[in-house]
């Protein structure tokens, strides 16, 4: 077996590793990352063409700053390398006065539009508003690409000299060496961001694994479902069911998921809420979240040398840049640019 000495080593270069190999390389640190399959690949959490990109997160509002990182990472790489990582086109949350969906953005510190009920039938004829729901529009929001950003991070690390091993799977760490089966990397630190992975090398984790699909829909005629006329929207339909999404972008259909996975009939909640659709999807890809019990990341050191970022819950992705970004900063004992208690691993024990 062959051995190599890093400063870091990244294990799993999906969205979150894969923004961290970045960042580190961007720092000059000698980095290798290593991923099981290819680069970019559909077996994990970070494929599908396109995620929702918010700025106003109803989920926490420690999140906005890190959202906000993403946006400026991703646009100078888009300087450098002339594709789009992120569309701003806006996002519209839809529910209850009081509700989560409409309280959670408001108390997120950006920017947000309050809209009656009114205005929000006015602006999208495609819903099937609810008597007495509202509206918050994120004007910063909008979509953006899984596989695309995840092979760009990786391309951009290269570029700054970073070792990458793809379709090599790591079969242990132990201390600060990680085991492939031809290679022992050892390094000062470890990062862990194995998405579905993390627990198989840190069981203790109270994390829980959920399939969710990735749902494609057509319209039924010329009903315009195009990304500028339905933008991406979260809209709290019914106390039992959440839908979200947004319109067809270039080369894509209408996405659509419903929540919760578990219970929520995804044809059945189409046909309710969007009649103008076709309530089949015609194309469903299988994809899975990773939940943790608060419904935020696990991102922080596990112990002296190893730094874990885990627990996506199904809003990673437009995070995953800005959480590169921190977890370089925490690997290397630089101050974070943004508040990271809400997201400390040690908080459930
Ligand atoms: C259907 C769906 C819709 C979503 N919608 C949104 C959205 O609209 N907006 C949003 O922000 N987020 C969304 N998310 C969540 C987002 O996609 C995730 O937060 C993000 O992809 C998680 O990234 P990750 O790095 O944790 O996991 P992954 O991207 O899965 O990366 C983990 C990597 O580790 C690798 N790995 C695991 N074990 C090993 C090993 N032993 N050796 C080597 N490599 C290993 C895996 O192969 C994988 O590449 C959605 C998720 C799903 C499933």
């Amino acid at each position: 077996m062959q051995t190599v000495r890093k400063d870091v080593v990244v294990v799993g270069l999906g969205a979150f590793g894969s923004a961290a190999l970045w960042r580190l390389a961007h720092r000059g640190v000698r980095v290798a990352g290593v991923e099981q399959h290819s680069i970019g690949h559909d077996q994990g959490s970070s494929h599908g063409d396109t995620r929702l990109f918010r700025i106003a997160c109803m989920e926490h509002p420690g999140l906005s700053p890190i959202a906000l990182k993403s946006l400026e990472l991703w646009t100078g790489l888009a300087a450098e390398t002339g594709e789009t990582y992120v569309r701003q086109t806006g996002l519209l949350y839809v529910g209850n006065p009081g509700s989560k969906t409409i309280t959670g953005p408001q108390a997120a510190g950006v920017p947000v539009e309050l809209l009656t009920h009114e205005q929000v039938v006015a602006r999208q004829p495609q819903y099937d508003v609810q008597p007495g729901q509202v509206g918050v529009w994120d004007p910063g929001a909008g979509i953006c690409y899984p596989e695309r950003n995840v092979r760009a991070h990786v391309a951009a690390a290269r570029r700054l000299g970073a070792d990458v091993h793809a379709n090599t799977t790591v079969l242990a760490i132990e201390g600060t060496t990680v085991y492939t089966p031809t290679l022992a990397i050892e390094a000062d630190q470890v990062v862990i961001a194995a998405g579905a992975g993390l627990r198989h090398f840190v069981p203790d984790l109270p994390l829980k694994h959920t399939p969710t699909p990735v749902n494609w829909f057509r319209p039924k005629d010329s009903a315009d479902f195009s990304l500028a006329r339905f933008p991406a929207f979260i809209w709290e339909f019914s106390d039992e069911m959440s839908l979200w999404g947004h319109g067809s972008d270039e080369g894509y259909a209408v996405k659509v998921g419903a929540d919760p996975v578990a219970t929520v009939n995804v044809e059945d909640a189409v046909a309710r809420a969007f009649p103008e659709l076709e309530p089949k999807p015609f194309a469903v890809r299988p994809c899975h979240v990773t939940d943790s019990p608060d419904g935020q990341f696990l991102v922080g050191r596990i112990s002296e040398h190893v730094t874990i970022a885990g627990g996506d819950s199904g809003h990673g992705f437009k995070h995953c840049a800005g959480i590169g970004e921190l977890l370089a900063q925490l690997v290397l004992g630089e101050p974070a640019y943004c508040p990271t208690d809400f997201m400390n691993p040690h908080r459930f024990s």
